[in-house]
């Protein structure tokens, strides 16, 4: 399946030093020395301030998370990298080292690992952090990418857990729901070429290389904007459902605030409803913050700095915890299912 040379005569050494030639980046980063990297059993590494550590791993796994007749191996590197990254980003902390455990079919070939590593570099690009380790594997079959974030977040800093929503807090979602999920809708219909088709285009971007709003989310974290966040990775419903339950609050979430319109334009042709995409498509990997109302126009504004779309969607209020999504003229009500979920759903997330 793979074309280019083996895997055979690069070897797991040869492997492995290839990912230090590729991904070694030494960014300045005033927080953390690191003592060592990659090459010995264990990374060493030291803070040089005040702050917290953050720590996430996220698994991707061929045929469950990713197919490679419509992935990209270079996408797939950066997103890798990316989908852990926003989980760092979330809390308010900034991504700084990563490690990667990789297990690679027999044929998997040098030019596909330099892809997958171009990828990886890329993101490297767009957010600066350091590759401190991992581990290597031959796969009897498919490939599987680990990643293990660590972060950090200096103090005095309010972190953004998914507890801390309070009674009246506006829901703010930052980034457009629903667009990675219609992205995957397109790549899925057209295959790789979906890449280029001119509406399907800024969707099928944002399904293959997803752009966590992470310098927005520290600087939210560091001025004290929000009670609580949670990067939107499994469908905006399921995860808002996450913070109204750890923060036990009723979300009212308000449909029409929602860019639904947008959605309908690209959606419509390929005979998907917007509303199913915008409240339940997982991968966006945005934000859902809980705000004081008198914070909602500094994110707003911080926003339009960053150039990421904000949407005011609604408020917690004291209830029985859950969703209810509230539309004009209409009864509110709750959906059946707000994203996916591993092991109860039968069909995979691709
Ligand atoms: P050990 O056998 O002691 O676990 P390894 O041979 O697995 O050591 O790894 C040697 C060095 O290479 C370690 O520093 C390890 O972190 C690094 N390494 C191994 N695989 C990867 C990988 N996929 N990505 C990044 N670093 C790796
Ligand atoms: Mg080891």
């Amino acid at each position: 399946m793979f074309s280019g040379r083996a895997l055979e005569s690069l070897g797991e050494f040869g492997l492995i030093e290839r990912i230090e030639e590729r991904l070694r980046r030494v960014p300045a980063f005033p927080f953390m020395s690191l003592l060592k990297g990659i090459g010995d059993d264990a990374a060493v590494f030291r803070p040089r301030e005040k702050g917290s550590f953050l720590l996430t791993s996220d698994l991707l796994i061929e045929g469950v998370h990713f197919k490679l007749e419509y992935e990209p191996l270079e996408t797939l590197g950066y997103k890798a990298l990316a989908v852990n990254a926003s989980d760092i980003g979330a809390m308010g902390g900034e991504p700084w080292g990563f490690l990667l455990a990789l297990a690679l079919p027999q044929d998997f070939s040098q030019d596909a690992l330099e892809k997958l590593f171009l990828g990886m570099a890329s993101f490297q690009e767009a957010y600066p952090c350091l590759a401190l380790g991992g581990d290597t594997s031959k796969s009897p079959s498919g490939m599987m990418i680990c990643v293990t974030f660590l972060g950090w977040q200096p103090a005095p800093s309010r972190l953004l857990t998914r507890d801390g929503a309070r009674e009246g807090d506006r829901i703010l979602v930052v980034g457009m729901p629903g667009k990675a999920a219609l992205g995957l809708k397109y790549l899925q219909r057209f295959g790789p070429s979906a890449w280029n088709h001119p509406e399907g285009r800024p969707y099928v971007e944002a399904y293959l290389k997803p752009t966590p709003p992470i310098p927005l989310a520290r600087e939210i974290a560091q001025r004290g904007f929000a009670h609580a966040a949670i990067d939107t990775s499994d469908g905006l419903v399921q995860d808002l459902g996450h913070v109204a339950r750890l923060s036990s609050l009723q979300a009212l979430l308000n449909l029409d605030a929602l860019p639904l319109e947008k959605l309908k334009a690209a959606s419509e042709g390929l005979g998907i409803q917007a509303e199913g995409l915008a409240l339940s498509g997982g991968e966006d990997y945005g934000l859902v913050l809980a705000v004081p109302g008198e914070f909602v126009g500094e994110i707003e504004s911080l926003g339009r700095k960053w150039g990421i779309e904000v949407y005011d969607a609604g408020r917690f209020e004291r209830g029985k915890p859950g969703v209810w999504v509230c539309q004009k003229d209409k009864e509110p009500f709750q959906l059946k299912k707000g994203g996916y979920e591993h092991f109860r759903d039968e069909a995979p997330p691709l």
